[in-house]
């Protein structure tokens, strides 16, 4: 994966930090020096309406000398660290606190229009051209009788405001260097809690397309990440199952078709071209007639198997008696029994015992146990099927005395086309599609089937079906 997301998110987080310190010096700087004049103006102001409602005013009623003002002002010029000048409405300076002023050469600020500073009582600038660097010029009438005698005016210097706002902007700027750092974290944390985990899964997208599905990939997390990574190995996982169940399928229905066909081609050939003479031809024909029974039996099977697989299964499901049906499908053996003079016993619950299901499927699992049984048991030996009642459900075991299954296939005897060797051998027409064929209906009821098998001494397939509700009360 090309590291799109990750550069993308490291820009954004550069452009954060860039717009953030952006903001703190255009906005944070002249909102802070905004605020600091306010303030220092406000605080001058207090300051500048005391002096013109006790010194200015005494001056202007001759109570105090100019002298003695001007000493006053001075002092406060020292504590307050600024001008402080008392100006007549035309804009004579009357007193400086910087200089003292000459009375035959009086100075005049040119153009001084307190009204036309818009209702302010403070400016900023070089106060009508009287400083060369800007100074924040604070104003406070002077008035008698209820008329404007002049003004006192504080002048301060901006330089000194603007170092303070400087060393404010300062802090701001530390603090925000600090929290750009701290948020850093956020990008280790997304790139290992999200960036690594994506690449991961996406190199395991990657490989899965190619079609090696058997890539096992790791992310260790428990979050929607950690989930979705573990969908996607289920996923690949039950798509390889499916891609190998596919394959042995294939694999297993060529090679049982195969070996059928080859004799058939092998004995009709040899027929035709007279290798076999006509008086053996009923033999072979036999021969054939047996193997195409045993095409069509597989066929078949495969395509029950399928239709058991692919519609869910549907059951017709009716009441009826399980006794019966087992009498029945025993009978369909004796030929067979009789040939290997095996006994079949049927240890039956009742003289009826309803149960509930599908009868034709049922049968065909009965018909399936009991054909295994016979064909994996010895001669002279006994098979026995047994009905138990218990808690609303019936157990119907097959049980033979035959080769049994060994201990490391009994897990399998339930996959398609799964023969033991031991049956290989003995059973050349097993299909190996019979028990899954009989597990599917028993769960297609709900049901379960289970096997208690030692090899060489036989095997045990019970199965548990549902009792009739009121029937086997009567
Ligand atoms: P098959 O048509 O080959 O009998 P099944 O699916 O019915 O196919 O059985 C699968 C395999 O399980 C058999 O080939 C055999 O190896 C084993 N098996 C089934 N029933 C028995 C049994 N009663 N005794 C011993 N082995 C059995």
């Amino acid at each position: 994966m090309k590291r799109t997301l990750y550069l993308k998110f490291l820009i954004a987080y550069l452009i954060f930090g860039f717009f953030g310190f952006l903001v703190v010096a255009t906005f944070g700087s002249s909102m802070t020096k905004d605020m600091l004049i306010r303030n220092k103006a406000e605080s001058l102001y207090k300051e500048a309406t005391l002096i013109a409602d006790t010194y200015a005013t005494d001056l202007y009623n001759s109570i105090t000398s100019l002298d003695t003002v001007q000493n006053e002002i001075e002092m406060l010029d020292v504590y307050l660290s600024s001008t402080i000048w008392i100006i007549s409405p035309s804009g004579s300076i009357i007193l400086d606190s910087s200089t003292t002023m000459d009375v035959n050469n009086t100075v005049v600020v040119e153009g001084f229009d307190p009204a036309g500073n818009s209702g302010s009582y403070y400016s900023v600038g070089t106060f009508y051209d009287s400083f060369e660097e800007e100074v924040l010029s604070i104003y406070a009438p002077i008035v008698i009788d209820f008329k404007v005698q002049g003004y006192v005016v504080i002048h301060t210097a901006i330089a000194e405001l603007e170092a303070f706002s400087n060393q404010l902007l300062n802090i701001s700027y530390i603090i925000l260097l600090i929290l750009f750092m701290l948020s850093s974290i956020i990008i280790i944390f997304f790139t290992n809690f999200v960036y690594r985990p994506l690449r991961k899964i996406t190199k395991a997208t990657e490989e899965y397309a190619s079609g090696n599905l058997h890539y096992q990939f790791q992310v260790d997390s428990e979050d929607e990440i950690g989930y979705l990574a573990a969908s996607l190995s289920y996923m690949a996982s039950e798509l390889a199952r499916g891609e190998d169940d596919q394959k042995k399928l294939v694999a297993n229905v060529s090679h049982d078709f195969r070996s059928p066909l080859t004799s058939i081609k092998g004995y009709s050939e040899a027929m035709l071209d007279g290798t076999i003479p006509p008086e053996l031809y009923e033999k072979y024909l036999n021969i054939v007639r047996n193997e195409s029974d045993r095409l069509i039996k597989l066929t078949n099977s495969l395509l029950t198997l399928n239709n058991l697989n692919t519609e869910g299964m549907v059951l017709e499901k009716t009441d009826f008696d399980l006794n019966e049906i087992i009498r029945k499908t025993a009978a369909t053996f004796e030929g067979s029994c009789v040939q290997k003079k095996i006994t079949l016993q049927l240890i039956l619950t009742g003289e009826n015992l309803y149960v509930h299901g599908d009868v034709t499927k049922l049968e065909q699992v009965l018909y399936n146990l009991l054909d295994n049984a016979i064909k994996f048991s010895h001669k002279d030996s006994f098979i026995r099927i047994e009905t138990v009642e218990k808690h609303n459900k019936v157990l119907v075991s097959v049980k033979d005395q035959g080769i049994g299954i060994p201990k490391e296939s009994i897990r399998q005897i339930w996959d398609r086309f799964y023969k033991t060797d031991l049956s290989r051998g003995k059973d050349k027409k097993g299909t190996g599609l019979g028990l899954s064929i009989t597990r599917e209906i028993i769960r297609a009821h709900g049901e379960n089937i289970n096997v208690i098998s030692t090899e060489g001494e036989g095997s045990e397939f019970i199965f548990t079906l549902p009792l009739s509700e009121n029937l086997n009360e009567e």
